[in-house]
């Protein structure tokens, strides 16, 4: 947020960032290794505080921005207080579903968002408490791994009949699953969940089919809901997320949003990807620089549960692709490749993801790939090699 020189009472002669969480800005995506106890939780701030303050920007962290004057041009946070803008950024990310289930406000039911999630799952796993962990996401295979990691018997349960299924096709899935189970965590698939047992803690979890999982803790990994309200209730256009344009513009003037709170051509994006991209276009364009975001191709491309994960584009076929697959199930590598009109059109990826980022760049470029066709489930090296040949 900048400040409007037409407000001198309370000029703020610097940007500022508004932030309701008790810490400097750090990344998120990070959070699941800090779990698994890869990296250390103050190695996942994204700049030192004194980064910001050299460059004029003002930190307000531990406060909640609560309402916007779109008219007055005011932001109100906590104590009352106002903040005037000539231009504001809503970032404002999404909250975790929890399942409208009977016993779902039980003590002893989380959700994985935040470095003080992450405190609360570690003294869970320290304490070797039984975890149910529900969504097979991959936010849940993280929790799940992470908790696993850290000493907790931990049992995921998932809706679907496969893991991942927005990112993965059913070999794909099953592989994985095989290697998760590998890690000690139990997979439960087909798992709905009817009710959580207890009188006021959590005991347990019972599925529709009747089965019942003992548990001292159940963290919710069933999705996420873009935190839309400081939008809506300003009177600015929402859908699911909050509606945007090519230049992340929402219908208010002068009132930006972009990430997980944005909605654009009807796509609310839940990876950290799509939101450098929009930040890059919204930086560029605030300062006057010509740029449009067109929406992003989505890939998947990390550790999930330690296991190597990539899918992007039209992973499955359903535009009638055609496939290449080479499968070495045995050794944990699964590679699919989906090819329409010539062009590579979508991946899938386990165990071995080396080549992750060429197969992105082809689908992002759909560069025709008939030279390479025959070679290039074999990876970059022999595609070129047999292309030059
Ligand atoms: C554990 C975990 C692992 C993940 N791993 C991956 C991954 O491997 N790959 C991937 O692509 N994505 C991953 N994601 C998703 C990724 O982190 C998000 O897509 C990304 O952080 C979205 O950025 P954002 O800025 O939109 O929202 P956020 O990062 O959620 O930031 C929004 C911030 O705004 C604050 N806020 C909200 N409302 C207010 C208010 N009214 N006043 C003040 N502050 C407010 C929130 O508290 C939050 O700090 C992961 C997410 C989690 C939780």
């Amino acid at each position: 947020m900048s400040s409007a020189t037409e407000w001198p009472p309370r000029v703020w002669s610097t940007n500022c960032v508004i932030g309701d969480e008790p810490r400097l800005a750090y990344n998120r995506v990070l959070l699941s290794s800090v779990l698994a106890g890869e990296t250390a939780s103050h190695d996942i701030e994204l700049k030192p505080a004194a980064w910001w303050r050299d460059r004029g920007v003002t930190l307000k962290y531990r406060c909640v921005a609560t309402e916007i004057d779109v008219g007055r041009r005011e932001l109100k946070i906590a104590n009352e207080e106002s903040i005037a803008f000539s231009k504001l950024v809503l970032a404002t990310g999404s909250t975790p579903l929890r399942l409208s289930v009977p016993g779902a406000d039980l003590a002893g039911v989380h959700t994985f968002r935040d470095s003080r999630d992450v405190d609360l799952l570690l003294t869970l796993a320290a304490q070797k408490k039984r975890v149910v962990v529900v969504g097979g996401g991959l936010l849940g295979l993280e929790a799940a791994y992470g908790l696993a990691k850290a000493g907790a018997p931990v049992t995921l349960i998932h809706l679907m009949d496969r893991l991942m299924e927005r990112q993965l096709d059913a070999p794909a899935a099953e592989l994985l699953k095989c290697l998760v189970e590998r890690k000690g965590i139990k997979v439960l698939l087909n798992a709905n969940t009817a009710r959580l047992l207890g009188e006021t803690r959590v005991e347990g979890i019972e599925l529709a089919d009747g089965r019942r999982i003992d548990a001292d803790a159940v963290i919710f990994a069933a999705g996420i809901r873009p935190n839309v309200a400081l939008a809506k209730n300003a009177g600015i256009p929402v859908n699911r997320g909050i509606v945007v344009d090519d230049v992340m513009q929402t219908g208010a003037p002068d009132i930006f949003a972009l990430g997980e709170c944005a909605e654009h051509r009807g796509i609310c994006y839940g990876l950290v990807e799509p939101a450098y991209e929009q930040a890059h276009v919204l930086a560029q364009h605030l300062a006057g620089r010509a740029a449009v975001y067109g929406g992003s191709v989505v890939a998947t491309n990390l550790k999930v549960s330690g296991v190597s994960v990539f899918s992007a584009g039209d992973f499955m076929g359903m535009d009638g692709g055609e496939t290449i697959v080479l499968s070495d199930i045995r050794h944990g590598t699964y590679k699919k490749l989906v090819i329409s009109d010539g062009r590579l059109t979508g991946a899938v990826l386990v165990g071995d993801v080396g080549d992750a980022l060429w197969y992105l760049e082809l689908i992002r470029s759909r560069e025709p790939i008939a030279r390479i066709r025959s070679h290039m489930i074999f990876g970059r090296q022999l595609a070129i090699r047999s292309e030059a040949a």
